[in-house]
């Protein structure tokens, strides 16, 4: 598997490829297939991955600097980095061999595997609405999912089900689900404000059969998959809050150098520059939370209130850096024309994926009582 490809030649790839592709992907929602090659040959779906799937193996305070340089192009480029490099984690920890072996094909490409959780029937958790039932060595499952990012191309999809009564210790299972199983409908007409190409869909399934070989963990252990990774995953998520608002910072300070008013560029006038510190400021703020929450990951600590301390953050940070860019780049920064209309409504997804700003408070007030 060789080196890690070198980080300012990562970045090169979603400054220049992916920004050159997005016009298109925009315009009709899909990934291109040679793009999605590109990006394994760029080493995107392989830098976390243990040596023997064909992995990198990189730590996590050294995969941050990568993870903002992912964040500097459009979302998607993003969203393939830090979904790819977090979703092996539960199929090595739960998987049996047969699954465990499907995460040797994501370095290159060829597996691509969606987390489903979400709901719209049911609240995320043990408030879900789909349901498994066995029937004899199979399940049967019925239900609904929606919000699965890049289900249009998974190969497979981590399926988390309740199987018990309802609010039941035990009452999740999860799944892992080949594309083509039957009865499986995958509805890709679920379009996001920003964020394109993502592949975001519907699920839809009834009585659909799957052999109790294909479960994901033991019987009851579906929350223990989910959770397995969601702390890794918010700080995974939050260095990319950081690095999609430092270009949204780059943006604003290259604009008002070349922007002139009455004789003068607007990055002479204090009201700019107070902006310009405001953003710095937030977002080196951001930057050494996840870097925090990071450290402690990698040294094996607890670090669950320290990633949801930098994901509530670090969400509200990209939010006032991003309005306030807009704000240095005037009306021009309303067009299409400005990398920062786009990089605005991306920077909102951030808002709901693996947690609202709301989730996040109730996990660090926890914490905050406890300790008082
Ligand atoms: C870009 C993007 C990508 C995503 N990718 C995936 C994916 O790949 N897989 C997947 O499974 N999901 C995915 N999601 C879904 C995401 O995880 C959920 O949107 C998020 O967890 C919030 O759940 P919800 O949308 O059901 O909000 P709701 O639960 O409907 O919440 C609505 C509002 O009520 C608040 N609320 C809800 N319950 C409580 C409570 N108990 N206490 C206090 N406040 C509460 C919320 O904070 C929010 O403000 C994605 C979402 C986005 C936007």
């Amino acid at each position: 598997m060789g080196q890690p490809i070198a980080l300012d030649k990562f970045q090169k790839f979603f400054l220049e490829d992916v920004e050159e592709a997005y016009p298109e992907i925009e315009r009709t929602e899909i990934l291109p297939d040679a793009l999605h090659r590109r990006a394994a040959e760029a080493h995107c779906y392989r830098l976390t991955l243990p040596n023997e799937y064909g992995g990198h193996e990189m730590q996590l305070m050294e995969f941050l600097r990568y993870l903002e340089a992912a964040a500097a192009g459009p979302g998607i480029g993003r969203m393939l980095v830090h979904t790819t490099n977090g979703v092996w984690r539960p199929l090595h920890q739960f998987g049996n061999a047969e699954q465990k072996a499907i995460i040797s094909k994501i370095p290159n490409g060829d597996a691509v595997v969606a987390f489903c959780l979400t709901e719209q029937t049911g609240g995320t958790g043990r408030d879900l609405k789909s349901r498994g039932v066995r029937d004899g060595d199979n399940w049967l499952i019925s239900g609904e999912k929606h919000l699965i990012t890049f289900a249009d191309r998974a190969t497979h999809f981590i399926l988390v089900v309740a199987t018990d009564d309802r609010g039941a210790e035990d009452s999740l299972t999860a799944f892992f689900i080949p594309r083509d199983t039957p009865g499986f409908e995958i509805d890709t007409s679920q379009h996001t404000m920003g964020l394109h190409g993502t592949g975001h869909a519907f699920l839809r399934y009834k009585n659909m059969v799957v052999p109790d070989s294909q479960r994901l963990g033991k019987v009851g252990q579906g929350l223990e998959v989910a959770l397995s990774f969601l702390d890794y995953s918010r700080v995974s998520l939050s260095a990319c809050m950081v690095g999609m608002a430092q270009r949204a910072l780059d943006e604003a300070v290259a604009f008002s150098k070349r922007r002139v008013t009455f004789g003068q560029p607007i990055s002479t006038r204090q009201a700019m520059q107070g902006h310009i510190a405001t953003m710095h400021a937030d977002i080196e703020a951001g930057r050494h939370l996840v870097e925090h929450a990071a450290r402690l990951c990698q040294d094996g600590e607890d670090f669950t209130p320290q990633a949801a301390t930098a994901k509530l953050f670090c969400l509200n940070m990209v939010g006032r850096v991003t309005d306030l860019s807009l704000r240095v780049h005037g009306g021009w920064g309303y067009t299409k024309a400005a990398p920062i209309e786009r990089i605005y409504r991306d920077a909102r997804g951030f808002w709901f994926e693996e947690g609202t700003a709301e989730i996040q408070q109730l996990v660090v007030a926890r914490y905050v009582m406890s300790k008082n």
